[in-house]
């Protein structure tokens, strides 16, 4: 069973001018086995900043970070804002390029990248260059790669942020079936209240920077879900009340 157990982090940045920066502060939560964590929070509290610690790209200035047991390495991927795929390779080749970095026996090659182009519906674009393909299509590209390793843990940081809203709706109600499908742990950034109450099983909500958790909740409306359900809309505006209390307490 793979869980994440962060306690009692902080982090702080060293700035240009020689000032430290406070950005997390006490941070503790927990996921469980197939959690669908959304962390909603105000651009710049340390999202991504939590996120780079999570993946360990970064250290913390203090507490702890456990992902999975010392008795069973943990995989590991990101899915970030923008694609990152490689433009002089096919998606083919963007893929195998993952694969071959974690290690994944070459003869598994194929079925991985049939299954997972499948998942984002895909499979007939394995030859194309990314250039041909839409913004969404890329960012499906970029899901089907991180899926394709198996990875443990995906770490999303805002991956629909930079596509049109309808593409984004589509990725959303894509992204919860694959995650229904394959039972993964997701940990999913966002400063969209109704994106995180549309995908999460649990929300943890940060406060303002320094930033802590103010509330975590576990979301059991009835899957499939729509955006546009009032019980899901009320419980995203309850999410921005804590936030605008919580800031409103402290300016
Ligand atoms: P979010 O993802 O919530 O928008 P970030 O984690 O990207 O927030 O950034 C939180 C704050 O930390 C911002 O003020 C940002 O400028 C600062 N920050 C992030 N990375 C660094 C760094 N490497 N050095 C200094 N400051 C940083």
């Amino acid at each position: 069973m793979t869980k994440i157990e962060i306690d009692s982090v902080d982090k702080q940045y060293r700035q240009m001018d020689g000032n430290s920066l406070q950005v997390l502060d006490d941070v503790r939560f927990e996921t469980d086995e197939n959690d669908f964590l959304c962390i909603l929070g105000p651009s710049g509290c340390g999202k991504s900043t939590l996120l780079n610690i999570i993946a360990q790209l970064e250290e913390p200035s203090a507490g702890s970070v456990a992902v999975g047991s010392e008795n069973s390495p943990t995989d590991v991927c990101f899915v970030f804002q923008e694609p990152r795929l490689l433009d002089w390779r096919t998606v083919r080749q963007n893929i195998e390029f993952a694969l071959d970095g974690k290690g994944v026996p070459k003869d598994e090659w194929n079925e991985r990248i049939e299954t997972y182009l499948e998942l984002v519906g895909l499979e007939d674009f394995v030859d194309e260059y990314p250039r041909s393909l839409s913004g969404g299509m890329q960012q499906r590209v970029s899901i089907a790669r991180a899926m394709a390793v198996e990875p443990d843990v995906i770490l999303m940081d805002e991956p629909f942020s930079s596509v049109d809203e309808i593409t984004a709706r589509n990725l959303r109600s894509d992204l919860v079936d694959i995650w229904k499908d394959q039972e993964r742990t997701i940990v999913f950034v966002t400063h969209d209240a109704i994106e995180a109450t549309y995908l999460a099983n649990r929300v943890l909500v940060m406060s303002h920077r320094p930033s802590s958790v103010l509330v975590q909740e576990e979301i059991d409306i009835d899957r499939p879900r729509s955006i546009d359900d009032p019980e899901l809309v009320e419980l995203a505006e309850e999410f921005v009340g804590q936030l605008e209390t919580r800031a409103g307490a402290t300016t």
